[in-house]
């Protein structure tokens, strides 16, 4: 059985929205995604959520 050709399965990317956070040590902005965030930056988890 062939079950492709169909529209592919609607990947779940509207659901994983990123927020937006801010690094509060380093003052950097990003994109975060999860509960667990951390500054790309600085590695540091003391991020608050901008949203
Ligand atoms: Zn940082």
């Amino acid at each position: 059985m062939c079950s492709t050709g169909g529209p592919m399965a609607d990947i779940d990317l509207k659901k994983l929205k990123t927020k937006r956070y801010r690094c509060l040590d380093c003052g950097n902005d990003f994109k975060g995604l999860g509960r667990k965030v951390i500054c790309p930056s600085c590695q540091s988890d003391n991020v608050e959520c901008k949203e």
